[in-house]
């Protein structure tokens, strides 16, 4: 992890507030993005004034010198407001952890001002074949001046719209275009990049394009968006090291920003459904209570449901905060290698498998009404499940940490 200047309590409240500033911005649009299925551009100007962009970046580069906890904390503010707009600026926050911990100093001296001023990132990876444990189908052929240029097609391309830098990984071919055929070679031939991402308002660069073809179940209003590379120029400065060796040390960022995504969905669950079953009524029921007056907040299982949900937020977050704090701290260091990446992500699997329960869960409390197109529960179901996608989902989790623990030495490999 790169070094940042510490942040005093009063500094991050100040940065708090502007968090909170833009998740209102969020929660008023974003319901209209879902409907449309597009990305929220009316807040990129919001964004890039708010200056929260800046969060990571040392105060040496004119960043705001924001550690690992202090990132977790503004990105589920966001995403209490809207998720799906918050989970689209998240990539900034991991590409800037992760792509700031592995450049060199010239690079950070470059890209780091630039980001302190305003630019956005986004780290467009996973391929249709296999997604982010996909070893790179796309290309980066060598060029004669030393850079290389990028030939494939990234389906997972995040927050695109909105972005002046682009960080990708690929696979250095021979001059003709062969990828390695032994595995081992390929595998240290995947590279990671940097590089300006310059796209006109129908997203067509030099080299580069954004294909429109976003369409899921939710998350509509990330704008997860194609992104071809079709001979797209990287220059020498643009190669930041072997993708996977580099990666697997700072994947934290990528992680922990997902788990703190989750979490304030998790925030926004409890708060609308204390909202709604403080107040609904029922009138005269007949059913499993009988009764000429139903008020729900009165009936046992709501009651319990509500409790549920504060208990598993507050977990949620004690779990979230000391992995923050653990791996600031160096207590991942106890950890065998080959677990440190997988008992980080036990703070996202556990928040996942929360936030899907909740979300399902508060349908159920809240009844009918809430399946309804335009309620906010029938929108965070289908959002909280892109919750099972992002790395490291639960099952590989438990195949990582499973296989070390029966063949230690061969996962160590
Ligand atoms: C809303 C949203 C936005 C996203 N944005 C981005 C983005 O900006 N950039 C980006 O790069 N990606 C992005 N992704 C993609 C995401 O991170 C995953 O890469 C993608 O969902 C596909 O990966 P997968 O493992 O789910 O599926 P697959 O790789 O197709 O996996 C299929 C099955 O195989 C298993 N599997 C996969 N690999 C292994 C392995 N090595 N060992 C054992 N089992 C394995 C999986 O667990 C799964 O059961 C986004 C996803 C979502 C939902």
């Amino acid at each position: 992890m790169f070094d940042t200047a510490h942040m005093t309590e009063a500094e991050f409240e100040a940065v708090f507030q502007k968090a909170s500033e833009l998740s209102e911005l969020f929660r008023e649009v974003g319901p209209a993005h879902d409907t449309d299925n597009t990305f929220a551009t009316e807040t990129i100007e919001p964004f890039k004034k708010s200056g929260l962009g800046a969060l990571q970046i040392p105060r040496e580069y004119g960043g705001l010198g924001g550690n690992l906890l202090h990132t977790s904390k503004v990105v589920s503010e966001l995403s209490r407001g809207d998720s799906a707009i918050a989970l689209s600026y998240n990539m900034h926050f991991i590409m800037v952890g992760i792509a700031g911990s592995l450049m060199s100093d010239e690079q950070r001296a470059y890209w780091f001002p630039r980001v302190a001023k305003g630019d956005i990132m986004f780290g467009p990876f996973s391929e249709q074949r296999a997604g982010f444990s996909g070893l790179a189908d796309m290309k980066a052929v060598p060029q004669s001046d030393g850079g290389w240029k990028l030939y494939g097609k990234k389906v997972w391309g995040t927050l695109s719209e909105a972005s002046d830098i682009v960080t990708t990984n690929a696979t250095i071919t021979d001059a003709h275009g062969n990828i390695p055929e032994d595995f081992q070679e390929r595998v240290e031939a995947e590279s990671f990049f940097i590089a300006d991402f310059d796209v006109d308002e129908n997203g067509q660069g030099d080299g580069v394009r954004i294909e429109k073809t976003w369409n899921a179940l939710g998350m509509h209003a990330t704008g997860t968006q194609t992104i071809h590379f079709e001979g797209f120029y990287v220059p020498p400065s643009g190669f930041i090291c072997e993708w996977r060796s580099g990666a697997f040390g700072v994947l934290e960022w990528a992680s922990l920003m997902f788990a703190s995504i989750y979490y304030g969905m998790q925030q926004r669950i409890l708060e609308e459904s204390v909202e709604v079953l403080s107040k609904k009524t029922l009138g005269a029921t007949f059913g499993a209570i009988v009764a000429a007056e139903t008020k729900v907040a009165n009936v046992g299982h709501i009651i319990d449901g509500v409790g549920d949900f504060a208990s598993r937020v507050e977990l949620s977050r004690r779990v979230l905060y000391q992995t923050c704090a653990d791996v600031m701290n160096g207590y991942d260091d106890n950890w065998p290698l080959a677990l440190r990446f997988p008992y980080i992500g036990l703070a996202k699997t556990f928040i996942s498998e929360n936030v899907l329960h909740m979300s399902k869960r508060a349908m159920s409390l809240v009844g009918g009404s809430s399946f309804k197109k335009g309620a906010i529960f029938e929108r965070l179901y289908r959002d909280s499940a892109a919750s099972m996608f992002q790395p490291l989902n639960g099952d590989q989790s438990q195949t990582y940490i499973g296989e070390y623990l029966l063949a230690p030495e061969d996962a160590a490999e």
